[in-house]
């Protein structure tokens, strides 16, 4: 069994899933098994259950943490929807800690209807990974499983999630792609009056 938490530079992050539909070309699961103290992040065999998220969460000492609970993990959150709903759930009642969500922004397809205002309702930041400015260089680089609808959708969750007035959101793209698209995704975030968080590749 693949480690559900783990922690990384003092955060706490849990991976509930390997499930993805994207292969981006930045994917930091290209470069290992596991990120932090994590041994590994690949389930063999199943996907956890909501009780096995639980126990790794109650085997945890949060006595001294005070900050956000990340999902992240090698894999989209928001592919195990049920699991993720559970969860955040779980730690607002037991733990009443911060919660983000870093996220592709495809959960409406992923799961066949919208589901910004229900996430909006559980966490209290999304950070979405916008990659890139046009549909087609998104593509390019992320190869969504949905193709070429998949960039107007994660715009879209995106600016749903921006209504939600109790939500940070954040949008954000890897320096890999060159320094005129980082502009261009400055720009389209701006548009959508969202900040942009420019990250660095790390291998
Ligand atoms: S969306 Fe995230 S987990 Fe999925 S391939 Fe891209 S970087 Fe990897």
């Amino acid at each position: 069994m693949a480690d559900i938490l783990y922690t990384f530079e003092n955060s706490v992050y849990l991976n509930i899933t390997n499930t993805c539909p994207c292969k981006c070309k930045f994917c930091i699961r290209n470069n290992g098994d596991s990120v932090g103290d994590a041994s590994t992040l690949w389930f063999e065999g199943h996907a956890p259950s909501f009780d096995e998220i639980k126990s790794a969460i109650d085997a945890f000492d949060f006595s001294d943490y005070k900050g956000e609970i990340i999902f992240c993990g090698y894999g989209e959150p928001t592919a195990a929807y049920k699991n993720f709903v559970m969860t955040c759930s779980y730690i607002k009642e037991k733990l009443g800690l911060p919660i983000r969500l870093n996220t592709n922004g495809l959960s409406d397809l992923l799961n066949g209807k919208p589901t910004a205002e229900e996430i909006c309702s559980l966490v209290d930041t999304v950070s979405i990974s916008l990659n890139q400015h046009t549909a087609e260089k998104y593509n390019e680089l992320c190869v969504p499983a949905f193709g070429e609808k998949a960039f107007d959708a994660m715009l879209k969750f995106a600016k749903e999630c921006k209504t939600c007035d109790n939500v940070k959101v954040v949008l954000s793209v890897v320096d890999v792609i060159p320094a005129e698209d980082i502009e261009e995704c400055k720009k389209l975030a701006d548009e959508m009056g969202i900040p942009l968080r420019v990250r660095k590749y790390t291998d």
